[in-house]
């Protein structure tokens, strides 16, 4: 794809086209494109063989007007300052547009885990959490998992942060293990705010699942779980794709037998054989022919090379960032309908709050609660957007950006400018 893309760009081209739709001076929304603290580091790891490698990390703490930092770690070779400061930006949008109290943050390393062994993965988590020590914490900046971490990494996270500290704090982290303060439902939980907004979306619509064929890019934490709920709710899953290929079935894939697959790790789909299933290239599966595409992989994935190409009635952005400004404008001018990233994968993060929560009272809420308080946060938030879309005779995206600069720039009138 496009070398030169520049996700935060992307980002202040967005907010200021909405801040003009808000009305807004340009000394009102300033503060909100410049994120507030970039740190980088250098992290040197020991490899097996005795050598040693220094990766780059990141993090960035890009708004703190609602609340602590909040947003995930990521690592993948792609990871840079752009990336991440983008990625920031997206999480305090995304934080204001479901109202739960907390700014914007994220982080990575640019690496690519699957070169590293289990060891080695190990001493880089630890090595890059001491190095990002000295600015998070349960009250400061709260890390989560992103592409390629899981509860497993934020385990190793919560150890080091507590070692370093003297005592435990769990809090430090979300989505991680059970065992150590984690929340049940967080591991699905951006999948199932994925499903519920595809819901509330038909609901409006008076769209029967049923009717529904969906294609997903990106068959990890967030795209299965969007895959297989969707699937349980009546569509029919007739394409999807990991990093190795895509694959197509146009009977419905039989995703009891796809999600045990995956549960395996290290299991890809290029090795998925099995009748009726054929073999996609990933460019094939974004332009498939479905009513729903759930984008969630990376960013950039649909943009001016072929948006007019996309042949789903409706893309509920799953990934940070799939569809760039580009790609938008040109879906939209098709009449092609964005449920935006912001508040489309959100639910991830209300489900991170909940743990935050129960971790600061030390209580632990059951499964049903979770879900049903995630619902409860994504249905309003999503109500929320689209009055704000009707209001302003505009599309889901700015809705959702102008919900969340609003709450912004009224959170900063509030609290004034230091000193
Ligand atoms: P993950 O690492 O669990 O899964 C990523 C998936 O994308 C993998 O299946 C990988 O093989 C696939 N992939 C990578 N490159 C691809 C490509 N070029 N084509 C097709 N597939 C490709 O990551 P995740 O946590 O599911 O995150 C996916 C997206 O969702 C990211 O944009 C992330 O920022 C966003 N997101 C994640 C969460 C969360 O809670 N994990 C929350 C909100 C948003």
């Amino acid at each position: 794809m496009d070398n030169n893309y520049n996700p935060y760009q992307d980002l202040i081209k967005i907010l200021d086209k909405v801040a003009g739709m808000l009305g807004y001076e340009e000394s009102d929304v300033s503060i909100l494109k410049y994120p507030e603290r970039e740190l980088q580091v250098s992290v040197p790891v020991e490899m097996d063989d005795g050598t040693v490698k220094v990766f780059q990390g990141y993090r960035v703490q890009y708004n703190s007007l609602r609340g602590p930092y909040k947003g995930g770690l990521r690592y993948h070779p792609q990871v840079n300052m752009d990336e991440v400061k983008a990625l920031s930006g997206w999480m305090a949008f995304k934080c204001a547009v479901v109202d739960v109290p907390y700014g914007g943050g994220k982080g990575g390393v640019t690496v690519d885990p699957n070169t590293l062994s289990h060891k080695e993965l190990v001493r880089l988590t630890r090595r890059f959490t001491a190095m990002i020590a000295p600015i998070i914490g349960p009250e400061i900046d709260i890390p989560a998992p992103d592409v390629n971490t899981n509860a497993e990494i934020m385990g190793i996270i919560v150890d080091t942060y507590s070692m370093l500290k003297g005592h435990s704090s769990p809090g430090v982290v979300t989505g991680k293990p059970i065992e150590l303060g984690g929340s049940l439902g967080r591991a699905e939980a951006t999948g199932r705010g994925v499903m519920i907004s595809t819901m509330e979306y038909f609901k409006k619509h008076g769209i029967d699942p049923k009717t529904q064929t969906v294609a997903v890019q990106g068959m990890g934490n967030v795209g299965s779980v969007a895959a297989n709920l969707l699937n349980e709710k009546g569509c029919k899953i007739v394409a999807c794709s990991d990093v190795s290929t895509g694959i197509a079935c146009e009977a419905g894939l039989d995703m009891a037998d796809l999600m045990k697959y995956l549960s395996v790790r290290g299991n890809l789909l290029k090795d998925y054989k099995r009748d009726g299933v054929r073999m996609i290239s990933n460019e094939e599966l974004l332009t498939f022919d479905c009513d729903v595409l759930v984008p969630a992989a990376l960013e950039n994935q649909i943009n001016e090379t072929n948006a007019d190409k996309i042949k789903a009635k409706i893309i509920v952005e799953g990934a940070n960032g799939p569809v760039s400004v580009k790609g938008d404008e040109i879906l939209d001018k098709r009449g092609v309908i964005v449920i935006p990233d912001i508040l489309a994968n959100a639910g991830g993060v209300v489900c991170s709050y909940f743990e935050w929560v129960q971790n600061l009272q030390f209580m632990s809420w059951n499964l049903e609660t979770v879900n049903q308080k995630l619902e409860e946060v994504m249905v309003k938030a999503f109500a929320g957007v689209v009055k704000k879309a009707e209001e302003h005779n505009t599309n889901m995206r700015n809705a959702a950006y102008m919900v969340a600069i609003e709450r912004l720039v009224r959170a900063k009138k509030l609290r004034g400018i230091f000193p």
